[in-house]
């Protein structure tokens, strides 16, 4: 038996982390794989559409409720197709460490043993603007050995995206931890798979898989569902096996180059907004 491959999601926040672990769960799901999604950011809505909308109470309320003595079943639920979800909760916003339920979180799943031989993946779905303290815990303490970053063609995404890298690089560089791909998830800008391909290149990684904007996606979250599970057979369940399979296959794994702001903003120039100003003025 193989050994579980944990990997970190990060991301800018909105970026669609929760929704792209989600439906890449169900996609991996579909191919007999057991997995298992450790929401780590405070809003603990990372899954949600695995459970079906269940409320899952997070392991941070949980022990504050009912103490430290807690078995296995109370923080973590089952969702589509056997996926064990945990959410770690944290602090509202701006008060004291956020980072703090997941490092509660993971040292309590250990403890109850929840990272049984079977597991082929965990997640962890980590609020990505910030990489340093709590959130950088995962792969700080050698959790998750693997990364994606999810970002889009919007600067905030990229900048977001360089920023995490820089972080990664810090940790891969002391350790084994390692960048497996950036994931587009298209806001339909303008040549945005060329410019996530010329910077996932700059960045010394690859582009790993480019998921299409598609409303279905939304559709799905209302009814509370990935959209394996509420649409099996449209065309955006099947970019989502696509991106299970990229992920099953990938060996491409790297320690980030993170680029400076200059040329983060020079590639943003080729292929974004020159490309509109020759549109606007017809050069
Ligand atoms: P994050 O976890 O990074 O904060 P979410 O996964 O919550 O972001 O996604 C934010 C919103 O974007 C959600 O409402 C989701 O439905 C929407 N979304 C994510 N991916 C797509 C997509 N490929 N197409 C359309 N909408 C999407
Ligand atoms: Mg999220």
């Amino acid at each position: 038996m193989g050994e579980i491959r944990q990997i970190a999601i990060y991301g800018k926040g909105g970026i669609g982390k929760s929704t792209t672990t989600q439906n890449l769960t169900a996609g991996l799901v579909e191919h007999g794989k057991k997995v298992m999604v450790v929401g780590c950011d405070p809003k603990a809505d990372s899954t949600r559409l695995l459970l079906g909308g269940l409320a899952q109470k997070t392991v941070l309320d949980t022990i504050r409720d009912e103490g430290e003595n807690v078995e296995l079943d109370r923080i973590m639920r089952t969702g589509f197709g056997g996926t064990r979800c945990v959410e770690s909760g944290g602090p509202e916003p701006g008060v004291g460490c956020a980072g703090r339920g997941i490092i509660t979180s993971i040292s309590m799943l250990e403890n109850l043993g929840a990272y049984t031989d079977d597991l082929d993946f965990v997640f962890y779905d980590v609020l990505g603007d910030v990489v340093c303290g709590g959130f950088a815990m995962p792969i700080r303490e050698g959790k998750a050995k693997e990364i994606y970053i999810v970002a889009s063609g919007e600067m905030m995404a990229l900048y977001a995206a360089n920023n995490i890298a820089k972080g990664i690089s810090r940790y891969a560089k002391a350790g084994g931890v390692r960048l497996g791909g950036i994931i587009c998830n298209s806001r339909n800008v303008d040549r945005e798979l060329d410019l996530l391909r010329a910077f996932s290149k700059e960045l010394g990684t690859q582009l790993l898989y480019f998921v299409p904007r598609d409303n279905i996606v939304q559709r799905a979250e209302i009814n509370r569902k990935t959209v394996i599970e509420y649409k099996p057979d449209s065309a955006q369940a099947q970019e989502y096996r696509n991106l299970a399979e990229a992920v099953i296959n990938n060996t491409n794994f790297t320690i980030p180059t993170p680029m400076t702001q200059e040329r983060l903003e020079e590639i943003l120039l080729e292929y974004g907004l020159m490309e509109a100003l020759e549109d606007d003025y017809k050069i």
